[in-house]
């Protein structure tokens, strides 16, 4: 697994209201990913280093959290994927230190990082990116079939812990069809919270066959919606 030297930071949005549940936060989006996900919407995020200059340090982004203590609670860190970050731990600790909540995207690749985060209590949400069932793994994320052992470990310590945690996965005509969400319900049984991402064109795909590509209709979100009901706690669409 390629593990980036340090802490890059590709970007810093300064407050969002919705990506943190029911907090005020702000986004550290960090640089280089291991999948190639055909969807991706940000492929600028995937390269390690690649020349980029990152305009953002470790340091601003916490003189920037020190002086909006009291007007945001939480810092959502997002990737590329963040747990390829060989510096995310001691940057994590210094921002627990003050007294943030920390919540983590991930596509759950490197598990034993992720149990070490939960596990000394660096972490209090976990979105983890289910990208697909087991034979459709590598189709959508172009990584070898190999990988989908790590992710199901995470996928397993997940349902298993007492941490806020929820599954999301992107799902679009061309590739899930009502089999697939049956085999992806059966693989995340018992999950606390699975969200249904729908497609959308954004207009900088990392396939770019799939410009033009349309999601589902809402209809059939929500007949999905029926079959991940039948086997994990709580499922909603997100549109
Ligand atoms: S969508 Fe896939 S390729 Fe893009 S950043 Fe997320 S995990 Fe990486």
């Amino acid at each position: 697994m390629q593990i980036s030297n340090n802490f890059q930071i590709a970007g810093l949005q300064k407050t969002s209201l919705i990506d943190y549940p029911k907090k005020i936060s702000a986004i550290l989006f960090t640089q280089g990913c291991n999948f190639r996900c055909r969807y991706c919407h940000n492929p600028e995020l995937i390269p390690f280093n690649q020349g980029m200059i990152f305009n953002i340090t470790e340091n601003d982004v916490l003189n920037f959290l020190k002086s909006r203590k009291h007007k945001i609670e939480a810092l959502c860190i997002t990737g590329g994927e963040p747990l390829l970050q060989s510096g995310l731990k001691e940057f994590i600790q210094k921002v627990k230190k003050m007294k943030y909540k920390v919540k983590l995207d991930t596509n759950g690749s490197n598990f034993e990082l992720l149990k070490n985060l939960i596990e000394e209590k660096l972490v209090d949400y976990i979105a983890m990116d289910y990208k697909a069932h087991f034979d459709l793994f590598g189709t959508i994320t172009q990584v070898p079939e190999s990988m989908f052992k790590e992710i199901s470990k995470t996928k397993d310590y997940l349902i298993n812990s007492k941490l806020k945690y929820e599954f999301r996965i992107t799902i679009l005509p061309k590739f899930f069809n009502d089999d697939d969400i049956l085999k992806l319900a059966q693989e995340l049984k018992g999950a606390k919270l699975v969200y249904l991402q729908n497609f959308h064109d954004n207009g900088k795909l990392l396939d770019e066959s799939l410009a033009g590509e349309l999601g589902f209709t809402i209809n059939k979100l929500k007949d999905f919606q029926k079959i991940m009901k039948k086997y994990v706690k709580k499922c909603g669409i997100r549109d």
